[in-house]
């Protein structure tokens, strides 16, 4: 398989009848997903973009998903971006990727001409979808790929203040569907409730995972997701029998009392990952649910969503920590200390991985793709890459990976990732600001950004500002005006400081 689309091909061909996507408006079955992505791929390939990235700048919708699968027939990767992202952050995408296409709807084509395309061509995805199918041209433009190109390029917070375009080839999503489908034993009757953003990887759990069984994808609507109460009403309604989630919808399932008394049983897969999950609440489920398999998924973007897992086989107290597990078919895990050798078992070390699923690096962006991506230091007679991924762990006493947090200043905000000098690069084109520094406090679960300024900021009116160059999710929850920002001996910000003045 050279390309992750022949998934499809070879779904359609096997279930062309059953139900593959479901969204708030439509459900399409396997052949009419196939067709309608053919077109896609079709009405890209006459614009003559080949091979160039296609951004996809839509609402979470079927349509979505078949826009993906048709940038590959086009032979393209693509950049899934948020319906709601900031048009600063675009154009920083566009600058950063240069794509041949921006898929988007009549409806937010409007918000395009607020910035330069730099050439590209935009198509509505009511006129793609409806594009003469040219399988000739899909086939010739396929027999181009190799599985080692480009599949999509997904952006993440970047420290300076701008995305990083996270590069993931064919092979990498290949492999990783294929130990999704057999870990979890998936098939034709798996159903699954899609929780993540497309724009985050954890939903290539979700595409691909169920594209590869042959199984039904159904979309949570955006709105539900304010309300976990219904969540698990949802999941009974659709016969969901598996849910890959963010800990944080987890949990806020878990705290509003709605898993007590429910009876779920068509649900058989519970994963979770991108953050750290609580056993107080993971415990809660188990309780409601003891049927189900739960797994603890961990993974940064740069390695295709999953590296490790670890199925929860008991229960664990409140302060025990729960383990990453072991690394995934095809991928391999290396701790590795400050001197670049291999951490004793019990020793902290920085997690590092090797495998079908590391990145091809960070799109057109060379000198920050060389400090991450670099020849594995363990095995200097061959060529072999290793991402560092900054996240710190040990090895305990059974084997097992423990996640110990992180070595830099990325958080993770109700599964959000978030670089805080991102946030801080924003701040600083705010008038008046002359200077910030964004600050994590972990008790309250909140960003609290200092800024150094000689007026007065109401918070809502500065989130306002701010709001132009970063999404909702990097928002400060709290604002502390300051005539001049502490400093260390260096001349650095004095973080511990400000952290320390959180605590008073
Ligand atoms: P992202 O690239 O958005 O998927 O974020 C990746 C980061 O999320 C990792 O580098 C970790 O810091 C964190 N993370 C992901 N999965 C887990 C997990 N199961 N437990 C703890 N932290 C996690």
């Amino acid at each position: 398989m050279n390309s992750a689309v022949c998934m499809l091909d070879e779904a359609a061909a096997r279930f062309g009848a059953r139900v593959a996507l479901e969204d708030e408006q439509e459900s399409l079955t396997y052949e009419a997903y196939r067709q309608r992505a053919l077109a896609i791929g079709s009405g890209l390939l006459a614009m003559g973009s080949a091979r160039r990235p296609v951004v996809v700048y839509l609402p979470k919708s079927a349509g979505m998903v078949c826009a993906f699968m048709g940038a590959m027939y086009a032979g393209s990767p693509y950049a899934p971006v948020d319906s709601h992202i900031p048009m600063t952050r675009l154009q920083k995408i566009v600058e950063s990727l240069t794509p041949g296409v921006l898929i988007t709807s009549r409806e937010l084509a409007e918000n395009l001409t607020a910035i330069d395309l730099l050439g590209a061509q935009v198509a509505l995805i009511e006129e793609l979808s409806a594009a003469p199918v040219d399988e000739a041209a899909v086939a010739s433009a396929l027999a181009q790929v190799v599985d080692s190109d480009p599949i999509y390029i997904m952006y993440t917070s970047g420290s300076t203040g701008t995305p990083k375009g996270v590069t993931i080839p064919h092979r990498g999503i290949i492999d990783y569907a294929d130990w999704v489908v057999t870990t979890f034993r998936f098939d034709e009757t798996t159903v699954m409730a899609n929780q993540a953003p497309f724009y985050f990887d954890n939903s290539t759990f979700d595409i691909y995972g169920s594209l590869h069984c042959g199984g039904k994808l159904v979309l949570i609507p955006d709105v539900l997701m304010l309300f976990p109460l219904r969540l698990p009403e949802f999941l009974r309604e659709k016969e969901i029998t598996s849910i890959f989630w963010v800990p944080t919808v987890m949990i806020n399932v878990a705290n509003s009392g709605a898993l007590e008394g429910i009876e779920l049983p068509q649900l058989r897969t519970v994963a979770f990952c991108g953050e750290v999950m609580p056993n107080k609440q993971l415990n809660l489920w188990r309780q409601a649910l003891p049927h189900c398999t739960y797994a603890n998924l961990y993974g940064p973007t740069e390695i295709t969503d999953v590296c490790c897992y670890y199925i929860v086989d008991r229960a664990f107290d409140d302060a025990d920590p729960l383990p990453i597990g072991r690394a995934c078919e095809n991928m391999r895990v290396v701790l590795l200390t400050e001197d670049g050798k291999e951490a004793a078992p019990g020793e902290q070390g920085e997690l590092c991985v090797i495998g079908s699923g590391v990145a091809l690096g960070y799109w057109n962006a060379p000198e920050i793709t060389a400090r991450a991506f670099t020849q594995n230091p363990l095995t200097p007679d061959y060529a072999e890459r290793l991402y560092h991924t900054g996240d710190l762990a040990y090895w305990d006493a059974d084997g097992l990976l423990q996640f110990c947090g992180r070595k830099d200043n990325q958080i993770k905000l109700k599964g959000n990732r978030i670089e805080l000098g991102e946030i801080e690069t924003a701040a600083m084109c705010v008038a008046g600001v002359e200077n910030a520094a964004a600050i994590f406090d972990a008790e309250h679960e909140q960003i609290v950004l200092f800024v150094e300024t000689q007026g007065t900021l109401p918070l809502r009116k500065f989130n306002l500002e701010l709001k132009r160059y970063i999404p909702q999710y990097m928002l400060p929850a709290k604002l502390v005006p300051m005539e001049k920002l502490p400093h260390t001996a260096n001349d650095k910000i004095d973080r511990v400081t400000l952290r320390k003045s959180l605590e008073t």
